[in-house]
């Protein structure tokens, strides 16, 4: 039992040099961590396989189901190792190689090969989310030549987004395959895949999930305009998806961005999959003990949008104050949940062509007793996590806790608005297995005698079958 204090809306906290120690990966933790984030686009497998290590043992001892998401980097293009303290100079010119060198002020060298294939003479070349505009005035076979628009520093491995390009490169490349491979075999919970397409990328990866045996659940980057146009497809067959709002905004146009998110997130929620928010959410912080007003305001709209989590990547990565962040997150959280009577009470109506319809009325049922009861707390069995994705969907206010047996799946569960995953192993009968549920519930503080809470379960509880059940329960 832990007396970590959470939220509905969940925190991903990207995990880099200022947060992967135990120590720091503890008080991440404890101040309201639900997700942590392995950014594969860095760090090496040794390094990643310390911080899995270390976020397993602090899950055993802090008694949390803190979740694992391994960010896959995808075709993402970026300039190699620069010299130190290059600045690029507006009106210059400047040359993008495929050839190895390393970077100064007239050249750089790019990890992607095949530019001079798909680049022409006037597109725009963006580089490190769009701080450096430069545009192409000639494209040679081994490299693009550019005049630099606006001019800034460029650092090693900064980003390079080709918005007027089609770019080939695969969505899977050689080295995503080989991480992921590391992911399989580490037993992380989500692998997210950066830069989707089109709905078959990510079954290209299920696939290979499935072969491994493995219950790893996928999270879709939408990051591109393709993937914007195809959202409906990618979501069907998707577990999950992140607004990745840092190429997003380079690769549309960034003022489309903010409608963007707003309609990801109400479509996510009406299938019952996750969303997650990501990417300059508290900048300044990286720098800063306190957040703007405007990165507050901008966490505020997110919870009141709906998503289920939000995400850090600098701020908890790389940034001088990564438990300062996640609290200040915590308290925004916190206080636009306690306020805000319009991000409840979603009561999505199933869909009666469903196979699983009565199953999903039962669990929409079960919503609206739980808001018409005052329930503190919605509770239901699970073995996949059906039951827990679809409960959430419909947003309601009393906490809900899914109980299974299947230990590591508390974990995947964390990643799901409002839902916290309780191990549970016995198998009796319906009436012990609803008393056990309420003392759980009772010992660890979520109720008190007097409470109300609604409990779904699967009825006769050994056959383990989908929800089809509802009880009433008042805590003695
Ligand atoms: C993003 O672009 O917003 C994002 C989360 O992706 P990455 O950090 O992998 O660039």
């Amino acid at each position: 039992m832990n007396n970590i204090p959470f939220n509905k809306t969940k925190i991903v906290a990207t995990i880099g040099p200022a947060s992967g120690s135990k120590e720091v990966l503890k008080n991440l933790i404890n101040a309201g961590t639900d997700v942590f984030r392995l950014n594969f686009s860095h760090g090496s497998y040794d390094d990643h396989a310390k911080v899995i290590a270390n976020i397993r043992e602090l899950n055993d001892e802090l008694d949390t189901n803190v979740c694992m998401l391994l960010d896959l980097q995808g075709p993402k293009i970026r300039v190699n190792m620069m010299e130190d303290n290059v600045i690029l100079k507006s009106g210059n010119e400047f040359i993008i190689t495929i050839d190895e060198m390393k970077g100064n002020e007239k050249m750089a060298s790019t990890s992607f090969k095949t530019i001079t294939n798909d680049v022409k003479v006037g597109d725009t070349v963006l580089i490190d989310d769009g701080k450096l505009e430069l545009v192409i005035t000639e494209v040679r076979e081994r490299e693009v030549v550019t005049k630099v628009i606006y001019g800034g520093p460029l650092k090693s491995r900064k980003g390079i987004n080709l918005p007027d390009s089609s770019v080939t490169a695969p969505c899977l490349t050689e080295k995503d395959l080989k991480d992921l491979q590391f992911g399989i075999q580490n037993d992380v919970q989500w692998i997210a895949l950066s830069f989707v397409r089109a709905a078959s990328d990510i079954v290209e990866l299920r696939n290979i999930i499935t072969a491994s045996g493995k219950d790893i659940r996928i999270v879709a980057k939408i990051e591109k305009p393709e993937a914007v146009r195809n959202i409906d497809d990618i979501i069907d067959v998707t577990d999950a998806i992140m607004v990745a709002r840092g190429d997003l905004g380079v690769e549309i146009m960034l003022e489309e961005v903010p409608m963007v998110q707003k309609s990801i997130v109400m479509k996510c929620k009406a299938k019952a999959k996750p969303v997650i928010i990501a990417t300059q959410m508290m900048e300044s912080m990286i720098e800063n003990p306190r957040p703007t007003r405007a990165e507050t305001g901008d966490v505020a709209n997110a919870v009141l949008d709906g998503a289920d989590a939000l995400m850090l990547s600098g701020e908890t990565a790389v940034g001088a104050y990564p438990v300062e962040v996640i609290k200040s997150m915590v308290n925004t959280i916190a206080s636009v949940e306690r306020k805000s009577e319009r991000i409840y009470f979603n009561h999505y109506l199933p869909d009666e062509n469903s196979s699983l319809y009565l199953n999903d009325t039962v669990i929409l049922s079960a919503c609206r007793m739980a808001k018409a009861a005052h329930a503190k707390a919605i509770t239901g069995m699970t073995q996949k996590g059906y039951t827990a994705f679809r409960m959430s969907s419909h947003r309601p206010k009393g906490h809900i806790f899914i109980f299974s047996d299947n230990r590591p799946f508390l974990s995947t569960m964390n990643l799901i608005w409002g839902v916290r995953g309780v191990y549970y192993n016995s198998e009796t009968t319906t009436d012990d297995t609803i008393d056990d549920i309420e003392r759980i519930l009772k010992e660890r503080g979520y109720v008190k005698p007097g409470d109300t809470f609604i409990s779904t379960a699967s009825m006769p509880i050994h056959e383990r079958g989908r929800t089809n059940m509802i009880k009433i329960n008042v805590v003695k």
